[in-house]
């Protein structure tokens, strides 16, 4: 079972307790005592406090060259640890090289720690780190060799910076390929965003435990979730080493919602599945070596991806490099925003955009497809989202006008889509307003956060309570275009509907169950509200 450890930095009792009481009461197993700027009296304090020792403790003092902030010399730094494990902390964390090229320090230390795993042993426990803040150390399977070679150790643990995705899978596939002896007993971080799923992935992977600090504390490396974020929407503690996953690939991916989303509803119907963001550069090149590599890691089980900007046309590609399977209306907008891995058969492409963008308007007007046929619809811009907008609009019949800041961009558009049963036309973006339109799309950019205030048309006074308002863009929930065509009378539709809608395709592809629509908004309304 892998234990969640909050690190707290402890500088005084009265600042630490209640951060570690936070920690413990939101779900911690462990904590770490991170003591390095803690007196020597503190440090006594903390460690005999019985409402901190009702759990396992770590003491770890760092020194300023270890990455730490103990700003005394060795000699004093060593006979703090001395001291402080003559009151017996659970563990000891000492960094390899120290332990390594420092005789004194080992020497010093070795009789106070256990030699065995024997609980009735009540001596210290020695973990081993080695930290890398800059990138992986090229030697890393090594070096955990060595580590675990390192008498007493009871658990080695290595902390690199992750540079990429590449560097995070390495972490994964030591775990499953180092000694069986090793395995028991190892943490393997890569720390940063690129890093993240080392850490969520920690329990399928069994390491001896991850870090996660409590709500509104403070990290101690980069890249720490929260121990609720954890819990709660990764399911931590649930997480078995056969459970699949999926994931949002994009660059950026950081901001994404998608896993909570999709986590918060496998949870719900009780999916053995979990969904991490997976950061990857925007090239092509980057895009297949790293799903391959995902596709190829052992016990990964790599079932879906949801595909973001600027990978869209790349998942095309990929998949028509691998004979993957492509609907029709997917190939004939050109790029895709879901990939489907299933254990046996060809992989599977989609686009679900343009069908939570229907769905989302279906849903705000409760018009039927042939209602929507029969309307004629203003789509403000020509980018990847218009496109898929728009193409779904033009094979329903509906009349389409794309209006855009580069009218050769938005002619394209029309002359791709136009005729498929419906009739596409273009125009400037400030000729709207011009043909009266009975449903105005937004997508745009503008309005989005952080530019909150823009507004993607200049005549607002065109919309009027005939009309139906969506905007694509949901942080904000609520655009500024949003209010001002309410405050027309106009009926509106949050961009977060189609977010949704499209998720739903996704997740009954992903787990062949039906949504839990309900649960997905509410986790999404949640955290684009921690997000304003
Ligand atoms: P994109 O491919 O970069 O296209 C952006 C389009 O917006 C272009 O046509 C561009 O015009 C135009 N534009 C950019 N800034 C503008 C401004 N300040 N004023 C007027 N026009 C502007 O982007 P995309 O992938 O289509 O995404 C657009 C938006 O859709 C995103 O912001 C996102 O919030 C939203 N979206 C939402 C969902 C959802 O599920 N709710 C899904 C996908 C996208 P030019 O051609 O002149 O450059």
């Amino acid at each position: 079972m892998t234990s969640i450890v909050a690190p707290v930095f402890v500088r005084s009792v009265e600042t630490a307790l209640p951060v570690l009481q936070a920690a413990i009461t939101q779900g911690a197993d462990m904590l770490e005592l991170r003591c390095d700027e803690a007196r020597r009296e503190v440090v006594e304090q903390i460690l005999t406090r019985p409402e901190v020792r009702c759990k396992p403790v770590i003491l770890t003092i760092r020194a300023k060259a270890e990455g730490g902030s103990f700003a005394g010399t060795e000699s004093e730094r060593l006979q703090l640890i001395r001291h402080a494990c003559g009151l017996c902390p659970d563990y000891v964390d000492i960094e390899y090289d120290t332990w390594r090229k420092n005789p004194e320090f080992a020497g010093e230390i070795l009789p106070l720690l256990a030699a065995t795993d024997d609980p009735a042993e009540k001596k210290t426990k020695l973990i081993l780190s080695n930290h890398d803040f800059l990138s992986r150390p090229t030697d890393l399977h090594q070096r955990l060799l060595d580590m675990a070679a390192t008498a007493p150790v009871r658990i080695v643990k290595a902390a690199y910076k992750a540079r990429n995705l590449t560097d995070a899978l390495e972490a994964l596939r030591l775990y499953r390929e180092l000694p069986k002896a090793i395995r028991q007993s190892l943490v393997i971080i890569a720390m940063g965003e690129a890093g993240m799923i080392t850490r969520i992935l920690a329990a399928k992977y069994n390491a001896a435990f991850t870090f996660a600090v409590p709500a509104g504390g403070a990290t101690t490396a980069p890249g720490q979730p929260t121990i609720l974020e954890l819990i709660h929407t990764c399911r931590f503690k649930h997480q078995q080493r056969d459970w699949p996953v999926y994931g949002v690939v994009g660059w950026p991916v950081a901001h994404s919602i998608s896993p909570v989303i999709h986590n918060a509803g496998f949870g719900s119907i009780d999916f053995p599945g979990v969904y991490v963001p997976l950061p990857i550069e925007p090239d092509y090149e980057a895009f297949r070596t790293i799903v391959t590599a995902m596709r190829e890691l052992r016990d990964f089980n790599l079932r879906g991806l949801s595909v973001t900007i600027p990978h869209k046309a790349n998942a095309v590609r990929y998949l028509q490099s691998q004979s993957g399977l492509l609907d029709d209306t997917s190939a004939r907008i050109g790029v895709i925003n879901t990939l489907y891995f299933p254990q046996q058969g060809p992989i599977r492409g989609t686009n679900s955009d343009w069908s939570g963008a229907i769905e989302a308007l279906r849903a705000g007007t409760n018009w039927s497809l042939t209602d929507l046929a029969h309307k004629r619809v203003a789509v403000l811009g020509a980018g990847g989202a218009a496109r898929a907008i728009v193409a779904g609009l033009a094979t329903l019949g509906s009349t389409v006008i794309i209006y855009n800041r580069t009218l050769k961009r938005a002619q394209e558009l029309a002359h791709e889509f136009n005729g498929k049963t419906g009739s596409v036309s273009a125009a400037q973006l400030d000729e709207f307003g011009n043909t009266h339109c009975h449903v105005v799309i937004n997508c745009t950019p503008a309005g989005m956060s952080p530019d909150v205030k823009a507004i993607p048309v200049d005549n607002i006074s065109a919309i009027d309570s005939s009309m139906v308002v969506f905007d694509t863009v949901y942080n904000p929930r609520r655009t500024r275009f949003l209010q001002a065509a309410a405050e027309r009378g106009a009926k509106t539709i949050e961009g977060l509907e189609m977010l949704l809608r499209q998720a739903v395709v996704q997740f009954e592809g992903f787990t062949g169950q039906s949504a839990p629509l309900a649960i997905m908004r509410v986790a999404a309304e949640a955290a684009l509200d921690r997000k304003s």
